[in-house]
């Protein structure tokens, strides 16, 4: 079989969500499981939430699909629709499977308050407090506000909700700015809140609210700008492992990849691994960007391949076909790269890296 497996360590997952709790012990925190969550098998990584010692209360996901997804795997706690409905007749289902319903936009409380729910649904007012992507202007709230607390067969209960612009940065000032406008609104209608995401959680504790919605930390990505005592404490739950499949001795001079990028300055050994952009790797990896080959870091020589990528391995004497090539997370003994780590030689977020990782790798869950 070919080598490359993305193994996922459901323990440092749930030790990661008790992070987030640790972090804001007056709050409840909906565990967003978005895009499979963040690739690493959002059934796998909602059982193992629901089955902690102390069990993720909620789920948030992007959309109704991948609500249903989680209910048809019996996954019983609410879930939050993040965008809510696309369109009025995913009300249904929103009813039929008791999901928790955000509003951003007019059609939506319409749509709502025209479909006559079984039971009522819990909704959460989404804000738009400075991010200027969804949500209701501040000065609109209060009577969009009344117009669903009013609608007692059709809403129960009735939240705030925002989006932060900048909580990873350790510039607070527009941060401060959202909550400024957000504190005004939960005070003048007395609403219970959910704003924080994982570097709100991590970071900025005056945005914990009633609930927070800590995503990418879940996985051990540190969002903060500059890491914190907590952050240092997340554990990498994705560790993309492969093996060297060839080795190439190369005089100097000598090109590596496509386009010859990559020269040796010196007798190279380089070792051929079996993971590309095929896989979901960045293909704009850097030369230099790390790897762990036996727990221990050799560079990217050379453009990344759709099935294999290219490594230095001169420096490496033991290193041979077969040895354990680590792209991100935890090597076999114990040495730790992290996807933060590999996506700023990239030029991108551990976002990308996380839910980049495509189907054909393999999930294996511990
Ligand atoms: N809430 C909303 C509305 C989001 O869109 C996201 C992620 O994009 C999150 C929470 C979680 O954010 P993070 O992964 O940074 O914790």
């Amino acid at each position: 079989m070919r080598p490359l497996v993305a193994h996922i360590d459901l323990d440092a997952l749930r030790h990661n969500y008790r992070l987030a709790c640790e972090a804001a012990p007056d709050s409840r925190a909906v565990a967003v499981i978005k895009a499979d969550a963040y690739g690493h098998g959002a059934l796998a990584c909602a059982r193992a939430l629901s089955r902690a010692a102390k069990p993720a209360p909620a789920f948030a996901v992007a959309c109704l699909e991948e609500a249903v997804a989680l209910r048809e795997g019996s996954v019983k706690a609410p879930i939050m629709l993040l965008e809510g409905i696309f369109e009025a007749a995913e009300l249904e289902q929103v009813d039929a499977l008791g999901l928790w319903l955000a509003v951003h936009s007019q059609w939506q409380v319409d749509a709502l308050l025209a479909f006559a729910p079984r039971a009522p649904i819990t909704v959460w007012l989404k804000v738009d407090s400075g991010m200027h992507r969804l949500g209701f202007p501040p000065p609109l709230v209060p009577a969009v506000w009344s117009r669903l607390a009013a609608a007692k067969e059709h809403v129960t209960q009735l939240h705030l909700m925002s989006h932060f612009a900048t909580a990873d940065s350790a510039d607070e000032r527009y941060l401060q700015e959202q909550m400024r406008c957000l504190q005004a609104l939960a005070e003048q209608l007395q609403a219970p809140s959910c704003l924080a995401n994982s570097p709100a959680t991590l970071g900025w504790p005056v945005t914990h609210g009633a609930w927070n919605r800590p995503g990418v930390m879940l996985y051990g990505s540190d969002p903060l700008e500059v890491p914190n005592a907590l952050s240092r404490r997340l554990e990498p739950v994705m560790t993309l492992r492969s093996r060297i499949i060839a080795v190439r001795e190369l005089d100097a001079g000598e090109p590596v990849g496509y386009g010859g990028r990559w020269r040796a300055s010196r007798p190279s050994r380089i070792g051929v691994v079996a993971c590309g952009y095929g896989d979901g790797y960045d293909r704009h990896a850097r030369d230099g960007t790390p790897v762990l080959v036996d727990g221990r870091r050799a560079p990217l020589a050379g453009k990344v391949s759709m099935d294999m990528l290219t490594v230095d391995i001169t420096d490496h004497p033991v290193a041979d076909i077969g040895s354990e090539v680590v792209l991100w997370g935890r090597a076999d003994n114990g040495a730790v790269l992290s996807v933060d780590e590999v996506a700023r030689y990239c030029d991108t977020i551990s976002y990308t890296l996380l839910t980049g990782v495509l189907p054909r790798v393999p999930r294996r869950y511990h």
